[in-house]
């Protein structure tokens, strides 16, 4: 597993449990999204009722789970977790839709991984509060109605396109999480440093969030590998020498690039002078599988501007070759 992998590892549960914020106040960045969900869940407090199903999308480690969390803790509501993955039968979301109390959050993360059953029998519930529950098999089953107490759906998916129509306009609030700017990635470092008992200086945890890939998982991930080695090898803080040495160690650069990352721009710059080149071709050169590039380094590469996408292949920008410090090829690059 990559240092900066977007996605949960195993080792990421626990400490992110201890880590999430737990009420809206205390969220950092997403100020947009927040500023609406604040306005949709005191309405509804206001006004007693369950507020409209919330879709939350974007991509992994930006705070969706957390935000599901907050909904819950906001509205005084337990919470029932689960995910698209989890339900493939109608069924199994049956039992969990007929199980939940009045007023309860149910969260279901990757909606978009959801059989089509489900999804239609979500769809209804969502709009009616009511599932039809099949009885018996064959020609002998009946569907017998079954009236639900009002609940809130907190949906979360990293693409909202992939989910059908009918069961995206059920929700009546979406919030589209974006990556961070490094301001807010610093009030999540230093609350992270705080929790993890650890003293921390700005300076260490400006260099942190310069190189989390504008991710809170990532953020949290390196800080905790920092704190190792102030630990082991430092003062026992978090200072910029700690944060410089430990992100080196673990091969992650200045602007949170990984070893893959470079690779991937070192050949194209140095082995195919910059490009046009195809991306199985790429791959080759960097030993991975075309998937691995295509979806692993390809995706930040592009975003952060060092890669482009052309009609004949991938081609380095100028900021690959000054990243790499390189001389700019004359003329040549986009
Ligand atoms: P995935 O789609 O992979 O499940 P996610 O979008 O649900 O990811 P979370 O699990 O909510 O992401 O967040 C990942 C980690 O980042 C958690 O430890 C959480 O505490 C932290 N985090 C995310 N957003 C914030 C934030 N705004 N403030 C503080 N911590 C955050």
């Amino acid at each position: 597993a990559r240092i900066v992998d977007a996605a949960a590892g195993e080792d990421d549960a626990a400490v992110e449990a201890a880590l999430r914020p737990r009420r809206l106040a205390d969220f950092p960045g997403q100020t947009k999204v927040r500023e609406q969900l604040g306005l949709v869940l005191e309405a509804a407090r206001r006004r007693g009722a369950a507020p409209d199903h919330v879709l939350l999308s974007g991509p992994p480690g930006l705070g969706k789970t957390t935000l599901a969390m907050i909904v819950a803790a906001e509205l005084e509501q337990p919470i029932r977790v689960t995910s698209g993955p989890a339900i493939q039968h109608a069924g199994d979301l049956a039992s969990v839709l007929s199980s939940l109390a009045e007023g309860e959050v149910l969260f279901l993360d990757e909606i978009h991984r959801m059989s089509r059953a489900a999804e239609e029998m979500l769809y209804l519930a969502m709009e009616d509060f009511r599932v039809d529950v099949v009885v018996g098999k064959g020609p002998g089953a009946t569907a017998i109605p079954l009236e639900l107490p009002p609940f809130t759906v907190v949906g979360a998916t990293t693409r909202a396109g992939l989910l059908p129509a009918p069961l995206r306009d059920r929700f009546g609030f979406t919030g589209h999480l974006d990556f961070y700017e490094d301001a807010d990635l610093e009030v999540i470092l230093a609350r992270s440093a705080r929790l993890l008992q650890v003293p921390a200086h700005e300076e260490g945890i400006a260099e942190i969030a310069r190189r989390s890939r504008g991710t809170p998982r990532i953020a949290n991930r390196l800080l905790r590998r920092v704190r190792d080695w102030a630990e082991v090898h430092g003062a026992g803080r978090v200072d910029l020498d700690a944060a410089g040495r430990a992100l080196a160690l673990f091969d992650v650069d200045e602007v949170g690039l990984d070893r893959l990352d470079r690779a991937v721009l070192d050949a194209l710059c140095r082995r195919f002078a910059g490009g046009p080149v195809g991306l199985s071709t790429l791959a080759v050169a960097v030993g991975e599988e075309t998937e691995t590039v295509e979806t692993v380094a390809e995706p930040y590469l592009v975003r952060q501007g060092y890669v482009s996408r052309t009609p004949r292949g991938r081609v380095a920008t100028t900021a690959a070759w000054e990243h790499l410090g390189l001389a700019v090829p004359e003329g040549g690059q986009p």
